[in-house]
């Protein structure tokens, strides 16, 4: 059941649960039902946030790294003893189908535990002070210390395990952090802070603060006190947070249109398989998500038909029925950002192999072919499920392709040939190369993140850890040696 006496109706503000008159309604995007509300957070209750987190920053600077172990695997405990309830909250206020939402859920259990490892693996090293002549007498080290408060903003696809990328490794090293939620999923980054509440983090540590990013972030984004903005989200909101933030760290998880190349000596079934489930996954609202597939001309037709026929099968309903595939997009608005693209694509020459249609909410999953290189679908993140296929005669031609927009976060090929492979990881310009499965594979603890357009720094516990730390020179000078 899901426990609206904390989550909804509170913010968690410096270890508070408190209301506030101004709220916001939080609306199942499917049916658009009322699900609860939360507090429209004012530019004061940001500051408050901040200033208390100045105060939570001292208190877990000096927490002893076995007391953070500890509150990382009681708060993971905490979720995974209720992994239904936050299943269902996930499903409930976003578009993932309970299915997808249960595999979020267990994937934050990990991502906080692998954030208490990674606590006792903040280290340094000793420096040979005596490569500079005159430094014969010097001794000393580097570690690396926390950085303060950091301002962790995130987007509304994966509600929960995505704060919890933020949250987990900043507790592990020792920062305070206050998180804006994407405004209309704010329940699981609540809940996440239920679990640390429940586990004993003390207070003004981690506040979660809801509501719009354009009544609070700037606040947020441009305060002196904040050392650090880990943001995902979209390319727009990313920018003119970079231009904002100032002197602070930036880490920039942003999107993509991801390409995946099928070569001819690929396994079609498999490249089929990981292809439709990495196009359609949270209804294509995933910045791994498949949106361009690269196929070798002799083996498209094959891939294509096979690709049509499985997506067709694809049952698309209500997101907490057991076997619905996909769900709906997140808002209505989407849906028709997501027609219109289409239909630009359609009229300038596009092929509508399946889908195509919205209701409300909800679009079809779409496969479309021959799509003019100008069309905003062929250049702009669609973050909908609609995948692109394009026939290629070489590896060459696809990595070209690939490589020739904007984004650059993950990329798949399907290939058994080791050369092409190899090839394929040098010359993709992204983050990471799958071989043998699509973009849409990550585990949380490898790093994560993109270049071009796709973003700045990487997440992915440790790697978070080491852009949410700096390093400290500590030098002796020794009389005698
Ligand atoms: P979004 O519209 O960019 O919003 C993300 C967050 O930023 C929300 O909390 C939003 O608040 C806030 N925000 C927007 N404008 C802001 C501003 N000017 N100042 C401060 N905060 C601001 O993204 P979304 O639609 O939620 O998420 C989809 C995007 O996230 C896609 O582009 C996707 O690829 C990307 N993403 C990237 C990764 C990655 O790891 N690389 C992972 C997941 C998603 P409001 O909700 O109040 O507007």
């Amino acid at each position: 059941m899901i426990n609206m006496e904390t989550v909804g109706m509170s913010m968690f503000l410096a270890g508070q649960w408190v209301k506030r008159h101004e709220v916001i309604d939080v609306r199942n995007p499917q049916d658009h039902s009322l699900i609860t509300t939360v507090p429209s957070a004012t530019e004061e209750d940001m500051l408050y946030a901040i200033d208390q987190a100045k105060a939570g920053f001292k208190i877990a600077s000096k927490m002893p790294v076995h007391e953070r172990i500890a509150i990382l695997n009681k708060a993971a405990d905490y979720i995974e003893a209720r992994l239904e309830d936050y299943a269902t909250i996930i499903a409930k206020e976003g578009s993932k189908t309970i299915r997808e939402a249960r595999k979020e859920a267990g994937r934050c259990v990990q991502t906080l535990r692998i954030s208490a490892e990674e606590a006792r693996r903040i280290t340094g090293e000793t420096i040979s002070f005596d490569q500079s002549p005159g430094s014969e007498n010097r001794q000393g080290y580097y570690y690396r210390f926390p950085i303060g408060v950091i301002g962790a903003i995130t987007p509304f696809n994966d509600p929960l395990n995505l704060v919890a990328h933020k949250v987990g490794p900043a507790i592990a090293s020792g920062n305070a952090i206050i998180v804006k939620p994407a405004t209309v999923t704010p329940l699981s980054a609540l809940k996440l802070a239920e679990a640390f509440d429940a586990a004993g983090l003390p207070p003004s540590i981690l506040s979660v603060v809801t509501g719009h990013g354009s009544a609070i972030g700037d606040t947020l984004v441009t305060h002196p006190s904040v050392r650090m903005i880990s943001f995902t989200g979209g390319l727009e909101a990313g920018l003119s947070i970079s231009r904002k933030a100032g002197l602070k760290k930036l880490s920039m998880e942003l999107g993509a249109n991801s390409p995946v190349i099928v070569l001819k000596d690929a396994n079609v079934n498999e490249a089929v398989e990981a292809n439709v489930s990495g196009a359609f996954w949270a209804a294509g609202q995933n910045c791994l998500g498949v949106q361009r597939i690269y196929i070798e001309k002799e083996i498209y037709e094959e891939f294509s038909n096979r690709f049509v026929t499985k997506t067709m099968n694809y049952r698309v309903g209500d997101k907490l029925a057991e076997d619905t595939d996909m769900g709906p997009l997140i808002s209505e608005k989407e849906a028709i950002r997501i027609e219109t693209w289409v239909k630009e694509a359609l009229s300038a020459g596009a092929k509508l192999r399946c889908g195509g249609k919205r209701d409300g909410a909800y679009y079809e999953p779409t496969v479309l072919t021959d799509v003019p290189d100008d069309c905003t679908i062929a250049n702009e993140e669609i973050f909908g499920p609609v995948v692109l296929l394009y026939p290629v005669s070489s590896l060459d031609e696809a990595i070209e392709k690939a490589n020739e927009k904007n984004f650059g976060l993950q990329a798949g090929i399907f290939t058994n040939n080791l050369q092409h492979a190899f090839q394929a990881s040098q010359e993709l310009d992204v983050g990471g190369v799958m071989i043998n499965d699509s973009s849409d594979y990550r585990i949380d603890g490898m790093p994560f993140g993109g270049v071009k357009a796709s973003g700045l720094g990487r997440e992915g516990i440790q790697f978070a850890i080491h852009e949410m730390t700096d390093p400290k020179v500590v030098c002796f000078k020794l009389n005698k040696m």
